[in-house]
């Protein structure tokens, strides 16, 4: 931490400073300049709120010169995180696809899309069988029967299973079923579960919250690798902004900005970061170009019957000429997308 004096401080002000410091047990480095006074705080500073610094009597201005969090950083970690699971690794060259529907609706519409999408290339089934709906009256999903369907679908295709838990006392149950724990948008804030993803045996796949800044959503993801879970996937799902014309912005600069920053894999969802069928595929081709580790894409068999986002879902014909799009826009940037499935049924 830096703290700047006011130009022309009094001597006895800056003393002050440095004795609150050291009280909180730092060592500081002073440093005078010709208008102002500068003192480098020496230590892990990151319990010290830095407003008490900037409100202190003579102090012009005070910030950070370090990240809140290590355990997510490039600078504790500086190879990227691969994630094995079952074989499919996610980080690594290839960047792996995840397809499904919003909700789980049936049996029967499960085993479609997950043999489309699968014949296609996605590498991992999503549907939500946990609801988090911005009304209590909105379908809530079908529960345990939601991810026995979920599960049996991934089993028939090969894939694997990413599905939303909305608290603490689902993780037993829903870790029956999945291969991946979805923390939704809404959730990634919610620190006693997050807390609670930490001990977990499953990758965890961290949405963005709609209102967090980039620092906001490393600092959630360090709440799970302080706990002693590694296996974190970030995601990008758009964010509010002022524009109304999308049903979020999609923060694509997130893409580069976090890879710069963490060694977690990061993902990116078009299809809540746009909500409009039409705009899911060229955002999915820019988070490729801008070195997405994948994708989550939602498809439906009948998008204009679904039970939630059918507006943002893609049709199977969509999601498979999106994949061949995107096979070759990976392989500009020397990045893999793995080939059309032979038929398993
Ligand atoms: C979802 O992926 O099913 C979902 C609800 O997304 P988000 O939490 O990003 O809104
Ligand atoms: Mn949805």
């Amino acid at each position: 931490m830096v703290i700047i004096m006011e130009k022309g401080v009094d001597e006895k002000q800056i003393e002050y400073v440095i004795e609150r410091l050291d009280s909180l047990g730092f060592d500081v480095h002073r440093s005078t300049g010709v208008d102002h006074t500068l003192l480098g705080v020496i230590g892990n500073t990151s319990k010290i709120d830095v407003r008490d610094m900037q409100i202190l009597p003579g102090v012009s201005d005070a910030y950070r010169i370090s990240a809140p969090y290590k355990l997510v950083s490039r600078e504790f970690k500086h190879s990227n995180t691969v994630i094995d699971i079952k074989g499919i690794k996610i980080g690594g060259p290839e960047a792996v696809i995840i397809a499904g529907p919003c909700s789980v609706e049936s049996g029967e519409q499960t085993l479609v899309v997950a043999e489309r999408v699968s014949a296609a290339g996605a590498k991992i089934l999503r549907g939500g069988a946990f609801k988090p709906r911005s009304s209590p009256y909105s379908f809530q999903g079908l529960g345990e029967q939601g991810l026995k369907y979920l599960r049996e679908a991934a089993d028939k295709f090969n894939m694997l299973v990413v599905t939303e838990v909305m608290d603490k006392d689902q993780i037993p149950l829903v870790s029956e079923y999945t291969d991946i724990i979805q923390v939704g948008a809404r959730n990634m804030q919610n620190f006693s579960f997050i807390k609670a993803l930490g001990t977990v045996k499953k990758p965890i796949f961290l949405k963005r919250g709609i209102s967090a800044t980039i620092e906001e959503w490393l600092m959630s993801a360090e709440y799970i690798l302080s706990g002693g879970n590694k296996d974190v996937i970030l995601c990008e799902r758009g964010i509010r902004t002022f524009e109304t014309y999308t049903r979020n912005t999609l923060d694509i600069s997130a893409i580069p900005v976090v890879k710069k920053l963490s060694h977690l894999p990061i993902f990116a969802d078009p299809s809540h970061g746009t909500g409009l069928r039409d705009k899911v595929i060229p955002m999915a081709r820019a988070a490729i170009a801008a070195g997405a580790d994948g994708l989550m894409i939602e498809v439906h068999p009948e998008p204009e019957k679904a039970l939630s986002d059918g507006a943002q879902s893609l049709y199977p014909d969509q999601f498979e000429e999106l994949m061949d799009q995107i096979r070759v826009i990976a392989e500009v940037i020397g990045r893999k997308i793995s080939n059309k499935a032979e038929k398993v049924r």
